[in-house]
């Protein structure tokens, strides 16, 4: 079976790949010769990821999935969730985030918060949803080169790293990004057509 992973980051691609067995042929958006802008346009996780999976299934005719992620701060209500990538604005600058981050919780004792994933599957027709969440702290300064987006200022609960100071490895076990494509692959390996 052929499955649409809506990226074209191929080490999210890869990493899928590898976990998924040999009858489950996955491809870019770019190995199905989409080139679209898809604008990540609604309120929540949820609706950006269904959005692009929608996209994907009902322009090109594949069964798809999709996801979003965004960083929830208990302190700040759950900003910047969905708008993550842009919490500075646009251009998306994942430094400029972080420093925003750390300026709207200076002074502020409780710096719990999580990543949440969402997956957005679509499937002969009918839709499922994945989620995953990685529970943490926000740091009070950067720590550690590796990884991308807020990884630097985030320490999921019970390490004592950052996420940017893990190996890839260890960080996909534990992370909600992680967690919420290993409920997919599970998913889809018992899945029969
Ligand atoms: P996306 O939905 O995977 O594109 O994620 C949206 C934004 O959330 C990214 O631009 C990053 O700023 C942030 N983000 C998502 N996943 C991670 C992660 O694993 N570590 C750090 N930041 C992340």
């Amino acid at each position: 079976m052929k499955l649409v992973f809506a990226t074209n980051n191929q080490n999210k691609l890869k990493e899928v790949q590898d976990m998924l067995p040999n009858s489950i042929e996955l491809l870019s958006l770019k190995d199905i010769n989409c080139f679209d802008e898809i604008d990540e346009t609604e309120t929540t996780l949820q609706g950006n990821a269904r959005l692009k999976a929608d996209y994907i299934t009902s322009k090109y005719g594949y069964n798809c999935f999709a996801d979003d992620t965004g960083l929830e701060v208990k302190s700040l209500n759950g900003k910047p969730g969905v708008y993550s990538a842009r919490f500075a604005g646009e251009p998306s600058d994942s430094e400029k985030n972080m420093q925003k981050l750390l300026s709207e919780l200076n002074g502020i004792e409780n710096r719990s918060a999580q990543f949440r994933t969402v997956v957005a599957l679509n499937l002969n027709n009918e839709n499922y949803l994945f989620e995953g969440i990685c529970k943490g702290d926000i740091l009070h300064h950067k720590q550690g080169e590796k990884g991308f987006g807020y990884d630097p200022i985030f320490k999921p609960l019970g390490y004592d790293a950052s996420f940017a100071e893990m190996s890839s490895a260890t960080k996909n076990k534990i992370s909600h990004r992680g967690i919420a494509i290993q409920k997919l692959v599970a998913f889809l390996k018992n899945f029969r057509e």
